[in-house]
């Protein structure tokens, strides 16, 4: 296949653009001619808004024209997950019970996008309102990986990743609740970002488990990755879980040499049960890094092993409280029934609304919330999250990131697992831990395994994203040595 426009980097893209040797109306072109042709294998999207994206393009050229774009992003197609609030643009969440709403606002990450100049390609597809490991989990079909459709993409940001790996986007946006950037970048080829719990603005996203989620998102690089947080980070005051911390420019972390970084190699999570020849890909990484000039120290995190269970008992808590607000009356769907009154209209609404994996979630959350189960389950759960947390601090005193697997194995075949519960929940063992204990995560892609693409995760301390940028991109740069 020969390379076009929207095969390219943001980072290429922006300096083409700001050189004025291509347009951004040419790059969004692109970029649509490769939906029609490969969208409908894949669906990356849910919806598309070319003619709105065509208009915000002609608007960039016009900017450079000027010699006054707005960003180093400005006329950049980016693609945003369907859980993230749009303005007049359809938010589905990839359930039923939110068909045809329509936000009468923008996310504030959306709003740092538009006000750099990025172009808005369309929404992608979702598991359910995150629920899931795989986006087959989504009322609007599954999204098949880019590189062999028998597979699944990951999930549950699958049709974000599918859309930077097939050039259907240039970045987009994700959500991270357990993994959900980390996991389908790694399945897909792509770079993925989980920032800092509270690094970027939730206002405006659709809430899975407050306490866990976390925008992000995705590039066909590190540097990539750097360009899309350096615009969506930063305190929002409409957040108040927000941090009111100083963002750096991540691109300029790009530029910084490792030697002497520490790294820590958990040694719970390079166990039996890890692909092994993932484990040597992740491995071989680990020596170029080494060879660069980084110190490997072995550590440990005890209680990583309750890391699944824990999550599993918080983020339905939380989703049971969150969900809770879709009953038919304020948002989406509504579905009476004959008869006709307000017990049934609820009834209805959620019945015939929520999916399955939804449905087991909110009666999970309900149960481990209620009163006689509270303490058995719920509170155990946050004693074990402070736990995790603690494993973080204390190896964190001793080194500046970690390397970890993302996950188990290479992608899982459409169907392998969707009717067993456990087993996908099994799939979040080394992304989850990072949302528990609230810290930045990256995914960063280190070859393929029976032609299938795998990846390492680097955790960094919280708001050091910085870290993450400067070690995934040395190690991108001596891959390709
Ligand atoms: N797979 C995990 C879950 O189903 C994580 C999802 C996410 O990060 N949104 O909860």
């Amino acid at each position: 296949m020969t390379m076009e426009l929207c095969d390219h980097t943001a980072a290429e893209l922006s300096a083409l653009l700001h050189a004025g040797k291509i347009s951004a109306t040419e790059i969004t072109r692109s970029v649509f001619r490769r939906i029609d042709e490969r969208d409908g294998g894949i669906n990356a999207y849910i919806s598309t808004c070319r003619e709105a994206a065509m208009k915000a393009a002609d608007e960039a050229d016009a900017r450079y024209a000027n010699q006054s774009p707005l960003s180093a992003i400005d006329g950049i197609p980016v693609a945003v997950k369907d859980n993230i609030c749009t303005r007049g643009v359809a938010t589905t969440c990839g359930s039923k019970i939110l068909t045809d709403y329509m936000p009468p606002y923008d996310a504030t990450a959306v709003t740092r996008l538009k006000q750099s100049g990025a172009v808005l390609v369309g929404k992608t597809n979702l598991d359910e309102f995150g629920m899931g490991s795989s986006t087959e989990k989504s009322a609007y079909g599954p999204t098949r990986n880019p590189h062999d459709d028998q597979y699944v993409a990951g999930g549950s940001s699958g049709g974000s990743a599918a859309a930077v790996a097939s050039g259907e986007a240039i970045l987009s946006l994700g959500s991270d609740t357990g993994g959900s950037i980390r996991m389908p970048a790694a399945y897909c080829g792509v770079t993925g970002i989980k920032p800092t719990y509270g690094r970027v603005s939730r206002y405006g996203l659709i809430a899975y488990a407050s306490s866990l989620d976390q925008i992000g998102g995705f590039g066909r690089s590190v540097a990539d990755c750097a360009l899309l947080l350096n615009t969506i980070a930063g305190h929002d005051p409409r957040d108040t879980t927000s941090a009111d911390v100083k963002t750096v420019d991540y691109t300029q972390s790009l530029q910084q040499d490792i030697r002497g970084l520490k790294i820590g190699m958990p040694k719970e999570y390079f166990v039996e049960g890890l692909d092994a020849e993932l484990t040597r890909r992740i491995q071989t990484a680990v020596e170029l890094l080494s060879k660069e000039g980084a110190e490997i120290v072995e550590v440990s995190i005890p209680n990583i092993k309750y890391a699944v269970s824990t999550y599993y008992l918080i983020a339905t808590a939380e989703a049971s409280s969150n969900l809770a607000r879709f009953d038919g009356v304020k948002y989406g769907l509504r579905e009476t029934g004959e008869q006709n009154d307000l017990m049934h209209m609820y009834e209805y609404t959620r019945s015939y609304g929520f999916g399955m994996e939804v449905k087991r979630r909110i009666m999970l959350g309900t149960y481990v919330l209620s009163a006689g189960y509270y303490d058995a389950y719920y509170l155990k759960a946050q004693k074990l999250r402070t736990l995790i947390r603690r494993d973080f601090d204390d190896v964190f005193n001793e080194v500046d990131c970690l390397i970890a697997p993302v996950t188990t194995s290479t992608p899982f075949r459409i169907g392998e697992k969707s009717d067993d519960p456990l087993q996908m929940y099994l799939e979040d063992i080394y992304t989850v831990s990072v949302n528990l204990a609230g810290l930045p995560g990256m995914s960063v892609n280190c070859g393929t395994v029976r032609d299938l693409p795998v990846a390492f995760q680097i955790i960094g301390k919280p708001f050091e994203e910085s870290t993450l940028f400067r070690l995934g991109n040395a190690y991108e740069k001596l891959a390709s040595r």
